[in-house]
């Protein structure tokens, strides 16, 4: 049964991970939206991941399943046509966005290679997304981030590193969302290590790439569920790009029907409390989506 109580921000754009089409997600895709519905969202973006292409990059959990870089190219498709074919029935219902998260891999060709994806699966938005840096994954295990450390030469230079690579993927790609800003906190040992002047420089000059190129803020409510006390990004960036007119939304980041809309109550107050009175949602209209603003309060 719709949730008509439900308030108007309880709206997520970044999330709908399912398990047909992700290694690492529980539940299928109509459930997810089921359940959606059912915690009253009027609006919900799904946005898988998408497909990397090169077989060294593969998770272990992945090729333990047999699958290949083939399997995940043919899922992403069925993926676009299955997440089109839920938005039309659901679509008195809910507004489902049918969007993808994009990748920064290969390093040397992301841009055209997630541009295609958008163009040819007729996704509606992207969700632009840095989970590689020097070659590793560093929101994965902690081996890997280790991995990346020893890469860059030190957690300061990979956190440097990381926040030039969503500078340029912003320039890039041009993402309707800038996903989980400071996701580089997530494995980082204490988030004090990475709190130095120059790690706060780069993670400004990418904030200043999201305010150039439009992009919207995700509030992403996965760090809540690792334990962390506030979601990405932390309260100094919520606060500077609050100074800086950058627009947010809330993402729940969601990889099963349980994380649906998960801490978008908790994301509102802080929001609240670091003088945030607004989010913005995507709204499908016949040409296109439009920019919503919705009150907190
Ligand atoms: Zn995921
Ligand atoms: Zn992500």
């Amino acid at each position: 049964m719709n949730n008509h109580m439900a308030p108007a921000w309880m709206v997520s754009l970044h999330g709908g991970h399912s398990r047909a089409y992700c290694d690492h997600a529980k539940d299928d895709l109509e459930t997810l939206i089921q359940t959606a519905i059912q915690r009253g969202c009027r609006v919900y973006g799904l946005t898988e991941h998408a497909p990397r292409i090169e077989a060294h990059r593969l998770y272990r959990e992945e090729i333990a399943m047999g699958w290949t870089t083939e399997t995940l190219d043919r899922l992403f498709s069925e993926y676009a046509a299955e997440a089109q074919r839920l938005s039309r029935q659901c679509a008195d219902r809910i507004a489902i966005l049918c969007g993808f998260e994009a990748e920064v891999v290969p390093e040397d060709r992301y841009a055209e290679i997630m541009q295609g994806y958008r163009q040819r699966l007729g996704f509606v938005y992207m969700v632009g997304s840095v989970h590689w840096v020097a070659g590793h994954i560093i929101d994965y295990r902690q081996e890997d981030f280790d991995a990346a450390v020893h890469a860059c030469g030190g957690l300061e230079r990979l956190a440097v590193r990381y926040y030039d690579t969503v500078a340029e993927m912003l320039r890039r790609l041009r993402p309707e969302v800038a996903a989980h800003l400071d996701l580089i906190r997530k494995c980082a040992p204490d988030e004090s290590s990475i709190n130095t002047p120059a790690v706060r420089r780069a993670a400004m000059a990418a904030l200043e790439a999201v305010r150039e190129t439009g992009a919207i803020l995700d509030v992403n409510t996965a760090a809540y569920r690792t334990g962390k006390s506030h979601p990405y990004p932390a309260p100094w960036l919520v606060r500077a790009a609050r100074d800086m007119g950058i627009p947010f939304c809330f993402g729940d980041d969601s990889h099963s029907a349980a994380h649906v809309a998960d801490g978008i109550p908790r994301a509102r107050d802080y929001l609240l409390e670091h003088g945030v009175r607004a989010i913005i949602a995507l709204v499908p209209r016949a040409d296109g989506l439009e920019k919503v603003e919705i009150p907190l309060v």
